[in-house]
């Protein structure tokens, strides 16, 4: 009984602040129009950003896919689970996002949170050093953690502080000469004196010394994009690796839709890029793009990757048929919709009073303040039919409480015309709140 106990105080206290959850069911595809919980609304809260989860080319391939490989892929990935779906996917993954480095190779995952722990966990070891921005996604912290490399976080965003502190770091590392001081002299056992170098305490292998920076590219709560050139070149300073969580950019931003790398126009054997395929791919999945050493080594050693079922071959499948059409003139038809709403929708939240967030991408935040408050928002929207997600604190900071506004080439003018006179008939509610 201790246990319940436990756990219903922790749900009144999560109540008693505002941050109890609560799932709203989705009886249709997932689409800018949808019926919820009984309701027809109009939904800005998912990561569908091209608008092709409800595609009628992605569900037919669906089937398609299911026809040929059936429903489940029977196995992880080394014993009996690997499809030629599979394998399909990742060399067109590898020839589309892989410009940044010779011969990169990509690797399909489950999940863009397993992808991530992959990395994270098998590239480093105990000694290691992680640094990682301060609004990364709970995914790259939670691998930071099973890696049990030394995690370091650094200011959001900002890549001098970054490079003082792997600087910082640096400077301790290095091993004085034992006659100048700076290591402390030590009986041994048989009477000698040795010195205790700094350096003694990172590991010899290079996984127990590497410096991995973490970065989300496009932040998922705020719609930033992280400065990835000046990151890489802080990486390559310090000969540490810099690891791009692209989940909310691949797709969407770059020529095609190649992802924030090829936006920014970066090459490096040093990069490591985690593209998710559940948001604007439309499917399901995740993969990792690298030089073809990692990505062998995260073959051999991941255990989110080796310790898992396949997914089902007939979801890799219509992620390649997703892949032929954001790279295609429908993606840029699709790309060229969503910036021109993401645009609309900078001047709607302009002109509320509350704070918008500086965001040039389809996650655009409105920064309420308190829980009470934002959830007064939230309702008052939902009920004039417009879903629009409340995020709170753990998911960002407390007293940052915010809507957060995801925009879907399938949303139209109209349907912003309606988020704009909604933002606008709610806000004396919200001062009610
Ligand atoms: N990284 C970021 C930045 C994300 O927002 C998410 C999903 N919300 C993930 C990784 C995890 O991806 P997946 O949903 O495929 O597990």
């Amino acid at each position: 009984m201790r246990l319940l106990d436990d756990l219903n105080q922790g749900l009144a206290d999560l109540a008693a602040q505002g941050l109890t959850r609560r799932r709203k069911t989705i009886e249709t595809g997932c689409a800018a129009h949808m019926r919820v919980d009984g309701r027809e609304i109009v939904g800005f809260a998912s990561n569908d950003y091209l608008g092709l989860a409800s595609h009628p080319a992605l569900a037919g391939a669906i089937a398609e896919g299911a026809a040929k490989f059936g429903a489940g892929s029977g196995g992880s990935h080394l014993l009996g689970g690997h499809s030629d779906a599979h394998a399909q996917l990742e060399q067109q993954l590898a020839a589309f996002c892989g410009g940044f480095v010779d011969g990169a190779r990509a690797l399909y995952f489950s999940t863009g949170y397993m992808a991530n722990l992959a990395v994270m966990s098998a590239l480093s070891a105990a000694g290691a050093r992680i640094y990682s921005d301060r609004l990364n996604h709970a995914s790259l912290i939670d691998g930071a953690r099973l890696s049990r490399a030394e995690v370091r976080i650094y200011p959001h965003g900002d890549a001098a502080a970054l490079d003082a502190l792997i600087g910082a770091d640096d400077v301790a590392d290095t091993p004085a000469p034992a006659h100048i001081g700076n290591a402390a002299p030590v009986r041994t056992a048989d009477g000698r004196t040795s010195f205790t170098m700094n350096a003694g305490t990172r590991g010899s292998s290079a996984r127990a010394s590497v410096k991995l920076i973490s970065t989300d590219s496009v932040f998922s709560m705020d719609g930033d994009i992280a400065p990835l050139a000046a990151l890489l070149e802080v990486a390559q300073r310090h000969e540490a690796w810099l690891v791009v969580d692209d989940a909310h950019g691949f797709g969407v931003l770059g020529e095609q839709g190649r992802g924030a790398l090829a936006a920014a126009g970066l090459r490096s054997e040093h990069l490591i890029y985690v593209g998710t395929l559940g948001k604007a791919a439309g499917v399901a999945g995740a993969f990792v793009v690298a030089h073809p050493t990692v990505i062998e080594w995260l073959i051999q050693r991941a255990r989110t990757y080796i310790f898992t079922t396949a997914a089902p071959p007939a979801v890799a499948h219509a992620v390649s048929v997703s892949l032929k059409l954001i790279a295609g003139a429908e993606g840029d038809r699709r790309r060229a919709h969503l910036s021109h709403l993401i645009a609309r929708t900078r001047t709607i939240l302009a002109g509320t009073r509350w704070q918008p967030v500086d965001s040039h991408t389809a996650v655009q935040p409105l920064i309420i303040g308190t829980n009470e408050a934002t959830l007064a928002l939230a309702a008052a929207l939902d009920e004039q039919g417009l879903w629009v997600p409340a995020i709170r604190p753990p998911t960002v900071p407390a007293g940052t409480s915010r809507l957060r506004i995801s925009l879907s080439a399938g949303h139209s003018d109209d349907d912003l015309d309606r988020l704009e006179r909604g933002l606008r008939s709610a806000g004396p509610t919200v001062r009610a709140a």
